[in-house]
């Protein structure tokens, strides 16, 4: 016996041969797998971010080039970081504009 289901990635409604069927089609069983695949290595991403250990960073004198260049850095990063957010799962989209905003905000208070 034939039910109407609606498919949750497309949207459009589907005849579901099997009571267990949730898709419409093999595209869309495989689009949410990716989905949720992206997802889990997003969440896997913001851990191996946390866990990382500093990046070696040789002491420089504190001179005014230096220090353009260090808040140069950290401008380039936030557009970095507002750009990686346009185009990554949504999990980890919040943690970018958050970091962005953030060297942003930094940089604001400073006066930069
Ligand atoms: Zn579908």
């Amino acid at each position: 016996m034939e039910t109407i289901k609606t498919c949750p990635v497309c949207g459009s409604d589907f005849a579901a041969k099997r009571s267990t069927a949730v898709y419409c089609s093999p595209a869309c069983r495989k689009a949410s797998q990716r989905k949720r695949q992206l997802e889990e290595d997003s969440g896997h991403l913001i851990q191996v971010i946390k866990m990382a250990p500093p990046r070696p960073v040789k002491p420089k004198p504190a001179t005014v080039d230096n220090i353009a260049d260090a808040v140069m850095m950290a401008r380039a990063a936030s557009t970095s970081l507002n750009r990686y957010a346009l185009s990554c799962a949504p999990a980890l989209r919040a943690v970018c504009l958050k970091a962005a905003l953030g060297i942003d905000e930094a940089l604001s208070e400073a006066g930069l």
